[in-house]
Formats: structure tokens, sequence, C-alpha cells
């Protein structure tokens, strides 16, 4: 399968490759083939991410637009994040285009907008009065990171830099409302509120950093609204962590010893043990119950939704999973000791509860043929469980025994292509190396970053989205072609009460996200696991979600992100998906209270009210496949 990310534009993708540190831009594959032949390919910006422009070059109609340009690291090494903006809106499904702020002025010339600064941009004079006027008359312009030279219209004055702080919710507004996470940032800015109205503080350790970090401005007939802290890079930095190359510092109430010799994801991680925890019920155990990278989007994403509900646009969202789904569950099963007297026992479970599940393998095997040959013919998951623990001959960390195993799970299984991995205890050295080796044999998808200690049960290495890394070690940052699908816990029961699985599962419906969950068969026959693994699975379906495999989760992902679309007019949108995407739901913002309705290639189609992250839209699901045109009114 080819590389599944889409490029934003080609002229885009040759500025920035030409600056040292761009967005995410390199190896990331070619424009679809599937693009329609009317449509000059030079405009083509695809994914779900993407949409196909018009055929004239200058004709730039997307109701989100995202300026962007190289920014030197320099200044700020937080700028190679920054480009993670569009991997952050392609995950929400919104369509958008990019705009070179030496382009500005197109602004003028094109349909209200949403306009996205993407981080704290050194916008020349010129550039910045362009976005004042365009404003003034009326343009919507999100700011990320700082000001980009803006204050007068962000309305705010004396930025202090931020190195590290939490945010503090004042009054009552979309943007903001029912938040539950630490909010915890990294970078950016804070300021003193001018003629902007403050949204959120932020509280830090340094008392000459402390300011309002989130504020609303009315700027002639326009709005800006600021998100101070760099939350592009705080979402990178909570997901990747630091590199991993010594123990991290354990949890100072005991309760997540990871300092324990053994160099796993959880010692890159960079949240707080006090601040970033809570109590889960019913002993009141801290751990990362709210995830908070879900939240850190969910604050970009609702910037977009509130300016674009106040102009009244047609933003369309083509929403994370097909039947308009609340979420989606993953089991996994690790199967470390490979005794063959116990994975039957967990294959009854699952079969009994009629949830397929993905098992990973562990080297050197020990379940006969006729198992896989069961797992494979009953479309049960197969993949690795690579194992850099165990310190043999070919079980420690290296690119060489992961090729090894990955050989040797293909041999012993019979599957010729492998989807996705778990590291057996949850290994980790360094900090993108193991992405890479992945690559290298087109793994698509790993789920090794999670907790190994009762202390850093939920999400402690980003959030319940999927996402892909970001390369930003290299010259030229870009998107790494692995899903990452984090891991909440492992073994209900042995590892944690069962009562957290609930509330897990809850905390990743609640951001539309993936509810993993590791349950060994190594475990499945002591008193009560079986029983708690049941009670989940039926618990997640009472709630609404579908328990999917990982190949799953990355098939549907990558097809999604296929699905380009034109804006016809003010009120019809072209959808293309080069492949047949079931029962997509495409969310339509609701401008006011008032339901919209729909016509899909001329046939209506009914809609049902759907809240996405607090605001209102209409939800529509129906097949995709080829191009649909879709109609609103
Ligand atoms: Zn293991």
């Amino acid at each position: 399968m080819n590389n599944d990310f889409r490029l934003p534009r080609r002229r885009f993708l040759r500025q920035a490759a030409a600056a040292g540190c761009g967005l995410a831009l390199h190896g990331l594959g070619s424009p679809p083939a599937a693009a329609s032949a009317e449509y000059s390919s030079a405009d083509v910006a695809p994914g779900a991410t993407g949409l196909l422009a018009r055929p004239r070059r200058s004709s730039r109609v997307a109701p989100v637009v995202v300026i962007s340009m190289p920014v030197s690291t320099d200044a700020n090494p937080r700028a190679c994040a920054w480009g993670y903006l569009d991997e952050i809106l392609r995950r929400a499904g919104l369509f958008f285009e990019h705009l070179p702020p030496a382009e500005l002025e197109e602004l003028f010339h094109r349909p209200p907008c949403v306009a996205v600064l993407a981080g704290h941009l050194p916008l020349t004079v010129k550039q910045r009065q362009a976005l004042l006027a365009w404003v003034n008359r009326g343009g919507c312009l999100v700011g990320l990171g700082g000001t980009s030279g803006l204050a007068e219209l962000f309305g705010v004055k004396g930025e202090r830099p931020l190195a590290e702080g939490w945010l503090k919710v004042c009054g009552d507004h979309p943007v903001t409302r029912g938040l539950r996470s630490s909010l915890h940032v990294f970078g950016g800015y804070t300021f003193m509120p001018g003629a902007a109205m403050p949204l959120a503080d932020a509280d830090t350790a340094n008392p000459l950093a402390r300011g309002s970090a989130i504020l609303e401005n009315r700027f002639g007939q326009g709005r800006a609204l600021l998100l101070g802290p760099d939350l592009v890079f705080s979402i990178v930095h909570i997901q990747q962590g630091i590199s991993v190359l010594q123990d991290g510092k354990p949890a100072p109430d005991g309760s997540a010893p990871i300092n324990d010799g053994v160099l796993k994801a959880e010692d890159g991680l960079v949240l707080d043990w006090q601040r970033d925890r809570v109590p889960a019920a019913p002993d009141h155990g801290p751990i990362f119950l709210e995830p908070v990278s879900d939240e850190l989007r969910e604050l970009i994403l609702r910037s977009i939704f509130h300016l674009a509900r106040q102009q009244r646009l047609l933003l369309p969202v083509l929403y994370y999973w097909p039947r308009g789904l609340d979420g989606v569950g993953l089991i996994s099963h690790d199967t470390d000791g490979n005794d063959p007297a116990k994975a039957p026992a967990m294959l009854e479970v699952m079969r009994r509860a009629q949830v397929k599940s993905t098992w990973l393998i562990l080297y050197p095997g020990g379940y006969p043929a006729s198992f896989y040959r069961q797992l494979r013919e009953q479309e049960f998951e197969i993949g690795i469980h690579y194992d850099a623990r165990s310190g043999g001959l070919h079980t420690g960390w290296s690119r060489e025994n992961f090729l090894f195993q990955h050989q040797w799970v293909r041999r012993t299984t019979g599957v010729e292509h492998l989807y996705s991995n778990k590291n057996h205890y949850t290994r980790w050295e360094g900090r993108l190396d193991f992405w890479r080796w992945c690559e290298e044999v087109s793994m698509h998808s790993d789920q090794t970053r999670g907790p190994s200690k009762k202390g850093t049960i939920g999400f402690p290495l980003g959030g319940s989205q999927p996402y892909f890394p970001l390369d930003d070690e290299s010259a030229s940052p870009r998107l790494m072609n692995v899903l990452e699908v984090n891991l909440l816990t492992q073994d209900l029961v042995v590892t944690c009460p069962p009562e957290y699985g609930p509330q897990l599962l809850d905390s990743a419906m609640r951001h539309h996200g993936v509810a993993h969950f590791l349950f060994h068969p190594a475990h499945i026959l002591k008193p009560g696991v079986a029983d708690a693994l049941t009670k989940l699975l039926d618990y997640g379906r009472a709630q609404g979600l579908e328990w999917w495999t990982n190949e799953q989760i990355y098939r549907w992902e990558s097809q999604r992100r296929r699905v380009t679309a034109t804006f016809d007019s003010d009120s019809g949108v072209t959808l293309y998906s080069p492949r047949p995407l079931g029962q997509a739901t495409l969310l339509l913002l609701r401008p006011g209270p008032e339901a919209q309705a729909l016509r899909v290639n001329g046939q209506t189609v009914p809609g049902v009210r759907r809240d996405l992250h607090g605001f209102d839209f209409d939800a529509f699901t129906f097949d995709l496949a080829g191009q649909t045109k879709v109609q609103v009114g």
C-alpha cells in the first residue's frame, strides 16, 4: 500500500522543503493518482485533510486556511513541530488548504474562511498589515503559540514567554466549556489582555510568566482567537515524549516505579505526577484518566468551529468513525508465555462475545500451527509482540532483532502482511528509532505506548486519538507512516481494579478516540479476569462503540484520509473517495438552531443532530465511492 499521507500544495512543498525546518513534507508520498482529471494536479491539496482546489490556481475556497511558513529553529526550537497542525486537522477530518504569508492578499479575493496561523510566525510588516485589514473587514483569524506580531489584532499586550504551565478556564465559552483535563502546555506565550476577553489563564511556576493564555477579540468587523501557548508543540511533546536513554523519575507517592532499570515508553513521559493525574474509583489510585493531548487538539478545533459558526460558513467534517460511532474499542492480546493451554481459553471468551481482537505473538512462540490457522480463519488479527526485554540472542533492542522477529512471526503464523505491533513490556529506547524500523517493514501501526505500572494507567503519552508521529529530528520534519494507537491499561483485575475499565473507556469515548485494552492469555484463567473482560466488552457496546482490530482501525483511518473535497459554492461540496468508504459520516456545522437538509447526488439524506466537541452539527451517514455531490438545503 502506498503511503497514505497526502501532501499540501506542491508549491508549498517546494517552499518548505527549501528551508531547514519546514512542515512535515518529505517522504510523504505523492498527491493521489485518484484526483479527477478535470482538476489540475498542481491544485490538489488532498487528504481528509485535503481538498481539490478549483482549476484556477488563485481560486482558494476551502472554509479553513492554514497560514504557514518555514521558521528557523534558532529562535524557537519548538517551531519544528508546527507543521503537525496538518496532522491534527487531518485526524479531525477537516478540509483545509495552505496559504503562504507571501500570498495573504488572496484572502481579499475569496469567500469567507477561518484562517489559522500555524505558529508564532515572523510575518513582515506588509503581511501583518494584510491580516489586520482582512480581519478588520470581517475576516476570522486563529493565532497559535503567539501573536505573530499581531498583538493589536488579538487585543493583547505584554507577551511573556511560557516554558510550561496549566490552563485555567475562566468564564463560560464554547471554546473552553466542559474541558476536564489538566490542560498541561509547553511553550508559547501569555499576555495582558487589552481589548480581548480572556477565556483561560496560564498557571505556571514562574510568576513572571503568568497571564492570559486564550483570548477572543473583536477587531473591526472581524474576530480573532488567540491560543497563546504552543498547543501544537505540546501535543507532539506529550505524545512522543523525551528520548528514552535512562530511567524516568518515579512518582513520588510510589504509585509508578518506572525507574525499574528497564527502558520503556513511560520513561520518556513529560506529564506531571501531581497535576496531571486524578484519583480513580474505587481505590482512589492516581492515574492519567483525562487525555490532555485530546483536549489540546480540541481547543484548536473548537476555535475553528466557533469562528466558522460566527460566519455561518459551510463547514463539513468527515467524522472520525463510520455510522457516527462515538468511538472504537480495541482488545489486544500479548502472548507472553505462549502457553498453548491458555490461548484457546482467551479465544473462547472473545468468540462468545463475538469480538475480533488483535493477537500479538511473542518470539519464540509455542502455539501450534493449527491455532494460528484458527485465528486467521476467524478473522482475528495477528501481529508482533516485539521482545527487546529478554536479552537473548534475538531478543535485545536493535533494528536487526526487530526485523528478525518480524520475519519469524510472518513465517510462523502464515500471515504475509503484519499490520501492527506492541513491544513486550512496552520497551522503548531513544525517541523515534522504533517507528523508523516499523516504516522499514511497512508495519502500519504500533500500539506500544502506554502503561506498564498502575500509576501510569490511562493517557501518559498522548490521548485516545490515534496519531501519526512527527519525525522532528530530521533536517526536514516529516510525518512517519506508522499509526500509533495508545494503550490505556493492561489486564483489568490483575493490574488494576476492574472498575478502571469503564472509566477509561468513557474517557476515550468522550473524545471519540480508541479505547485500547490489553488482556494477556497468560492471565485469562485467573479468577475474575474473563468476567471483567466480558463485562468491559458489553459495557463498550452499551455505550455505542464497536470493537475493532488494530488493522481495521488503520484501514479505516487511511481510507478516510484519502477523501478529498471540492467546494463548489456556498452550499455545495463534492467529495471524492478513491476507494469505497462505507457508511461514512459527514458532519455539517449548524450555524443556528435549525436542522439542515442534505442532498447527496440529488437524493435527500436524513440527518440527525450531533454534538462534536461541544458544537452542534447535523450528521449524515452514507457510502462514499468515487465522486459524491453534496448539496445543503
Ligand atoms: Zn509482553
